[in-house]
């Protein structure tokens, strides 16, 4: 029986992936394998989100290549998926040139089971792939265009999940309150990049990625669907971008008591023109009363957010703002990250990365210190 290792960097939504590809190999036979020394087949599911990812990926060709050298074995099949594919095959091969498979993650698919280690919760895409654009982010073009799986897979998935005991389901996608307006909703942001062909230095503008749905929006008919199934006790969902947040939503997290009252909503800035040069469709005003709606109709809500110190161009005055936003909202879990310029992005084009090494450092330190005081960062559920 040949065996696979999987070896899988970055977020949850990779690891999601993983946990169907491990599916996808245990169903053509393949057994799995907990150390790459034994494996006929090793799949890398890389992240592409900073520098240091890309390269633990190269750093872990160059052991298996020491490896195979010091014990003459047969090289392993190697397969890379994941977020490095945004670089075309060609510069893959000049980065990795170890890599002998090249797999598009689309390819695995929403409907191959999942294998998976976790037996208490369990983890559930409902979409893949994101239209938002923001500039410094490789996901639009690494997982393509926003598409969301159909509800009935979803529900059916869920049902046979109660079947094997799970009573807590996360579900996944790169912005869940946008789950199935990409067929129903128009999207704006891709009118805006169409007309003005986003290969240049236009930057749509826009502030709202759909407009309203004139009906309820799927994700709370999703919800609601999913929480009547007999046996399920906890939902929570990753990640809700502070777009598509609709008021029916806050309102299904109000009165739905099995919906997790912990709510990861990613600010990345508190400063008006970086979010502008994020290309990230709110202000900090909107945001704002965006969590204030929430509080008011949900007073026990835990926020949980994403903040990026050092764009470029981010002066004393914009990480101010920063702080005094994280300071209005409380946010109890905050994923911090030095600005790192990635390659195929439009910040990468378009901006010098010109705040100095130091300078994000002293400002990760600060805003690390604030928001993950009350030690949540390891609780389970958080990505
Ligand atoms: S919303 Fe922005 S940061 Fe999030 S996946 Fe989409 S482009 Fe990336």
């Amino acid at each position: 029986m040949p065996s696979v290792f999987i070896k899988t960097f970055g977020c949850q939504a990779n690891k999601s992936d993983s946990e169907r590809i491990l599916g996808d190999y245990l169903a053509r036979g393949y057994k799995e394998t907990q150390k790459w020394q034994d494996a006929d087949e090793i799949v890398l599911n890389t992240c592409s989100v900073r520098q240091s990812a890309e390269d633990r990926v190269r750093g872990f060709l160059v052991n298996l290549n020491k490896f195979i050298e010091c014990h003459g074995k047969n090289k392993p099949k190697v397969i890379l998926t994941g977020c490095m594919l945004h670089f075309n095959e060609i510069e893959i091969r000049k980065l990795l040139p170890d890599i002998d498979e090249i797999l598009p993650i689309a390819e695995v698919g929403f409907n191959q089971k999942a294998i998976r280690k976790d037996k208490v919760s369990a983890w559930v895409p409902i979409s893949t792939g994101c239209n938002s654009f923001c500039t410094y982010c490789i996901v639009p073009f690494s997982r393509g265009r926003e598409r969301s799986r159909p509800m009935e897979d979803i529900v059916k998935e869920v049902n046979s999940l109660v079947k094997d005991g799970y009573k807590n389901i996360n579900l996944l996608g790169q912005n869940v309150n946008s789950y199935g307006l990409e067929k129903s909703g128009i999207n704006l942001r891709k009118l805006y990049m169409d007309k003005n062909n986003f290969s240049g230095k236009s930057i749509p503008t826009n502030q709202s990625q759909y407009q309203k749905p004139i009906s309820i929006p799927p994700f709370v008919l999703l919800l609601q669907k999913i929480s009547q199934i007999q046996g399920i006790e906890k939902i929570t969902f990753f990640t809700s971008n502070p777009w598509d947040f609709w008021d029916e939503l806050i309102e299904e997290i109000a009165t739905n008591s099995k919906i997790d009252r912990f709510i990861h909503l990613p600010v990345q800035s508190g400063s008006n023109r970086i979010l502008k040069l994020m290309n990230r469709g709110y202000t900090r005003e909107t945001y704002l009363s965006l969590v204030k709606r929430i509080k008011a109709k949900v007073p026990d809500v835990i926020f949980g957010t994403d903040i990026i110190v050092g764009f470029p161009g981010e002066t004393d005055k914009d990480f101010e703002d920063t702080l005094d936003l994280v300071k209005q909202v409380d946010f109890k879990v905050a994923f911090v990250a030095r600005y790192s310029p990635r390659p195929g992005t439009a910040s990468q084009r378009l901006y010098p990365d010109d705040v100095p090494a130091k300078i994000k450092k002293q400002r990760w330190e600060i805003l690390d210190q604030i928001t993950n005081k009350d030690n949540l960062k390891n609780r389970p559920l958080i990505p």
